[in-house]
């Protein structure tokens, strides 16, 4: 019997339980299998792959690359130069009081997991985490996101083809789907998209005692000063915003900075925009679009009233947005107020570090803050004065393909990080074992009844472990 990748196949969780309880996915053998087969997939298959996503968010091949095949290729490789060394038993030191005796922690898999992805890189977020659950041993449910249904579909068709099915299973579907999959017991549900399903995920992982990791999103400022080379910084800052028509979990979603560095910041964005997509964005086969009717609706209700720079063109026909540059826009906008999450980038004029600090602090954690300063007082301030899932300085969205960095939000941008060896943690219980030989058995000091010596015995044991 195998799983079926068919929505309203209610025994899905079943067969992949009973095959994990079997130990089909135990071995490092069958970890490794699974993981080279999935790294051909990518390989064999990205015309189809890129065909889909083109379909779906109309992204360039080469940022299909880049950004979704590439990066699970990549994790994949790191994975499997580290998974044995990463499975390793851990040994720990064990107190004087206990000795002679041995400790050790080790992974165990945790069984049956649930991977629940978005629309906005709806392979990279789908595979990403399916590759640690495998490489952890366990058996995986993928639920790809039906709004992006041609990379759905290219993932229930391949998947099967690639992976053991006895263990690996796609189900595709919106809401309902989704709601039938969550009423089950899984061992790990790991859910990337919004806040408010995040919410509903972990009320229905609760009935279970199921733990969660939460990968959402928020508004992760860019604070740029006067120290640094403001035509370079706008042209990383325009990479990273206007990537995937600005449908980026990590894009910087608004920029902080002084009447100064704005006036002089704009001229170089406008120019980093030109450059980037060819003179005209609209043409350009290098600039995606909106994913869908209802997400371009919500987008162009965020210009009313605001000052554009550059930008705000749109075509609804085609979902076409232009890159767009907001500037001195009320710190009460609506713009402000939710995350954009499309190519915006509303600047709000600061007085300077302090005031840029204060407003980020008092906005929900982001799921990453960007600076561009060459100053490393602010740097240093910047790190210890704010909480955001990850930091980068110089450079947006980039920290999120080096394998060896946890990828994670905090607060209302998540919980839990993955990507390298936390993967392969997220997806395991870590076990402690402990072992102490029988004789000499040192432990008959501590045993009842307690006379008088051995309670000073025990007060002096305390004190010593203390
Ligand atoms: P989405 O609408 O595709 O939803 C994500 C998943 O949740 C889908 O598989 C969908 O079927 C499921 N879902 C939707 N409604 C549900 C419900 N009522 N009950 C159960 N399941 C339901 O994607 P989205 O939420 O619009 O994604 C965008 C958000 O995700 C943004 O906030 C973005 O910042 C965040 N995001 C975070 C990361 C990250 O890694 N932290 C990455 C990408 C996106």
């Amino acid at each position: 019997m195998t799983a079926q990748s068919t929505v309203a196949d209610p025994p899905v969780v079943p067969i992949l339980r009973s095959s994990f309880e079997r130990g089909v996915t135990r071995s490092y053998a069958w970890r490794v299998r699974q993981l080279k087969a999935l790294k051909s997939m990518l390989e064999e298959r990205s015309a189809e792959i890129e065909d889909a996503l083109f379909a779906d968010l109309g992204k360039n091949p080469a940022e299909s690359q880049l950004t979704e095949i590439g990066v699970v290729a990549g994790e994949i490789e790191h994975t499997l130069t580290h998974l044995r060394r990463w499975l390793r038993p851990r040994r720990v030191p064990v107190p004087l009081a206990l000795a002679p005796a041995s400790a050790a922690t080790m992974l165990e898999p945790l069984g049956v997991v649930l991977v629940i992805a978005p629309w906005n890189y709806p392979l990279q977020l789908l595979l990403a985490p399916v590759a640690g659950a495998l490489a952890a041993g366990n058996a995986v449910v993928m639920k790809p996101s039906e709004l992006a249904p041609a990379t759905s579909a290219v993932m229930a068709e391949l998947i099967p083809l690639y992976l053991d099915s006895r263990a690996v299973a796609v189900v595709e579907g919106g809401v309902e789907e989704t709601t039938a999959l969550l009423a089950q017991r899984f061992d790990h549900i790991f859910y990337t998209g919004n806040g408010t399903v995040g919410r509903i995920v972990m009320e229905a992982a609760a009935k279970h005692l199921t733990p969660v990791t939460l990968e959402l999103g928020g508004k992760s400022p860019v604070y740029v000063d006067d120290t640094v080379d403001l035509a370079a910084t706008a042209r990383r800052i325009a990479w990273g915003k206007f990537m995937n028509a600005g449908q980026t979990c990590v894009a910087p979603d608004y920029l902080l900075a002084t009447d100064a560095v704005a006036e002089q910041l704009v001229p170089h964005l406008v120019d980093a925009i030109s450059e980037l997509y060819d003179g005209d964005p609209r043409t350009s086969s290098s600039y995606g679009r909106i994913i869908n009717d209802k997400q371009f609706t919500r987008l162009s209700g965020l210009l009313e009233g605001q000052t554009v720079r550059t930008g705000g063109k749109r075509d609804e026909r085609t979902r076409y947005f232009a890159p767009t540059v907001l500037d001195e826009v009320p710190r009460d906008a609506p713009v402000m107020a939710q995350e954009i999450f499309g190519p915006i980038l509303p600047i709000v004029r600061v007085t300077g570090l302090d005031d840029a600090i204060a407003f980020i602090r008092s906005g929900e954690k982001p799921l990453a803050l960007y600076a561009f300063t060459s100053s490393k007082e602010a740097a240093r301030r910047i790190l210890t004065e704010t909480s955001s899932g990850a930091v980068g300085f110089g450079v947006p969205v980039a920290h999120l393909t080096v394998p060896g960095l946890p990828f994670g939000g905090v607060g209302e941008s998540g919980m839990g990080s993955y990507h390298g060896r936390s993967s392969i943690e997220i997806f395991s219980h870590t076990k402690s074992v402990l072992s102490k030989r029988l004789a000499p058995d040192t432990l008959k000091l501590v045993y009842p009844p307690f006379t008088a010596k051995k309670e000073n015995f025990i007060r002096g044991l305390m004190r010593r472990l203390r």
